[in-house]
């Protein structure tokens, strides 16, 4: 039989990637999703242990209504379908740190159906990733395996903690989509309050499906990377993996199904186990719960309890405050900085322009707090500078009493002395020269200690005339009004 060849070097077309994501996002809850045991992160081992998660035989599980309320919340966040009715079913392996001998999952009839979630990719266009579901299950115990010699040890804290496992259709495309689509799940679930998204501490673990295929013939098979524990780490995993396979195809080899780990070390992928169908772990509704069933009242009793979502936030800074969208998606993409503007924003009045005080606001967030907040590695809540010294600062520059050259000074000194904008620019002087004799003389200066670029610049070369503004603003230590500055110096050169 031959073969078509998309494997064949040089054959036309290239390499289609297809992603697909399921994450395992930790609940935010006192207590697990079976039993009253605590969740606290860090805990001595097996401290938050019941019965029920150390397995013990005839220990009954119970629901935890909370959980289930988190779950329907996520769900709505995602525009997905609540089911009425869920199964729970068991998850049968064996494992050292899973005392029950099965995980209880949800497998025909997961607690939440379809839905989608759009991204906002780096060139400002959006793209919608479908949501296949969305169920409650139980997370694990931890074996440790680096304590003893020749010991492992098993901390069973983790052991029956309340998981919602998301799945999304293979929609994405490349390294940077599914990295967006973290970046926003992840801030709409803390948007929620549902999961701290947390990756560090493992409350938000992504399993990247990948594979490889020509645009338009069947799909690749695809390697599962499991439990990658950062965006960036995502972004590694899926380069390093299109690399591996297509080199693998491209030589007219098959890629195995199997499942990989990612190694951040070495920055590659390496073979963990060949995948077991879902067959294999002979799920069947677990007897010891009855099915889920949801009064529509309920969900439409959370779904009123909603709050404002990053995407309708995002569509109101635009409406409200004449905002571009990126500007928009970045103040949006957590709740704590989209909040500082909205501080910011409060303390708009009558006397500027509301877009033009919006813009200039948004713009200083993202360009000199953003970049101060990052040279120190502190979140926007750690920030030195409250909204209120900020827009104090926005307010001399739309006043015109600094330049924006000089606001950049003000801002550092703010930033390491906690002085107020106006004390700064009162004590060192700063404020705008706006008098024209005082912008003339300078202008006289400069244009007489260079006659010969005056003369080339009478000549044709109009471009000098930005060189000569320099040098006066430089003359002025920059307080000059750049727009007086301006018109002087045509002036002077076109008498
Ligand atoms: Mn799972």
């Amino acid at each position: 039989m031959t073969s078509p060849s998309p494997h064949m070097q040089g054959s036309a077309k290239p390499w289609e990637v297809i992603i697909g994501l399921e994450v395992h996002a930790q609940i935010n809850s006192q207590a697990k999703l079976f039993s009253g045991a605590a969740t606290a992160f860090g805990a001595t081992p097996n401290s938050q242990v019941s019965f029920v998660d150390a397995g013990f035989p005839g220990m009954l599980p119970v629901i935890n209504q909370f959980c289930v309320e988190q779950a329907i919340k996520t769900g709505l966040g995602l525009h997905a379908e609540i089911n009425e009715v869920s199964i729970f079913d068991r998850k049968n392996y064996f494992y050292p740190d899973l005392p029950q001998g099965y995980q209880i999952s949800q497998f025909k009839h997961p607690l939440v159906g379809r839905g989608y979630l759009d991204i906002e990719l780096e060139d400002g266009t959006v793209k919608r990733i479908g949501i296949t579901r969305l169920h409650l299950e139980q997370d694990a115990g931890k074996s440790i395996h680096d304590q003893h010699p020749h010991k492992s040890y098993i901390d069973l804290n983790r052991s029956g903690v309340a998981l919602m496992e998301i799945v999304t259709d293979p929609d994405m495309r490349s390294a940077e989509e599914a990295q967006a689509f973290v970046k926003k799940l992840r801030a709409l679930l803390r948007c929620l309050g549902t999961c701290d998204g947390n990756m560090e501490q493992g409350s938000l673990r992504v399993d990247v499906n990948i594979s490889l295929h020509k645009p338009g013939e069947p799909l690749g098979t695809r390697a599962e990377i499991k439990n990658v524990n950062s965006i960036r780490f995502i972004g590694q995993a899926i380069q390093f993996e299109i690399g591996r396979q297509m080199q693998i195809l491209e030589k007219g080899e098959t890629v195995d199904q199997e499942t990989r780990l990612f190694d951040p070390g070495k920055n590659h992928t390496r073979s963990m186990r060949n995948k077991e169908d879902a067959h294999d772990y002979r799920y069947f509704p677990d007897p010891d719960l009855p099915p889920l069933i949801l009064d529509p009242a309920e969900i439409e009793r959370v779904r009123a309890s909603l709050p404002e979502l990053p995407d309708a936030k995002k569509s109101r800074f635009m409406e409200d405050f004449g905002l571009p969208s990126y500007e928009a998606s970045v103040l949006t993409a957590e709740t704590e900085t989209a909040d500082f503007y909205e501080n910011c924003l409060a303390l708009h009045s009558d006397r500027y322009d509301l877009q033009k005080f919006a813009k200039t606001c948004a713009n200083w967030i993202i360009g000199e707090l953003f970049a101060s907040l990052n040279r120190e590695t502190l979140s926007i809540e750690q920030s030195h500078i409250a909204p209120a010294a900020l827009v104090e600062l926005v307010k001399l520059l739309l006043d015109e009493v600094i330049s924006g050259r000089i606001a950049k000074e003000v801002f550092a000194e703010m930033w390491t002395t906690g002085a107020s904008p106006k004390t700064i620019v009162k004590n060192k002087g700063l404020e705008q020269v706006r008098d024209d004799h005082a912008i003339a003389a300078a202008i006289d200066r400069i244009l007489a200690e260079n006659t010969d670029k005056v003369e080339e610049y009478h000549t044709g070369k109009d471009k000098l005339f930005g060189f000569f503004v320099g040098l006066v603003m430089k003359e002025m230590d920059g307080k000059a009004n750049p727009q007086q500055v301006n018109e002087l110096l045509k002036k002077k050169l076109h008498p």
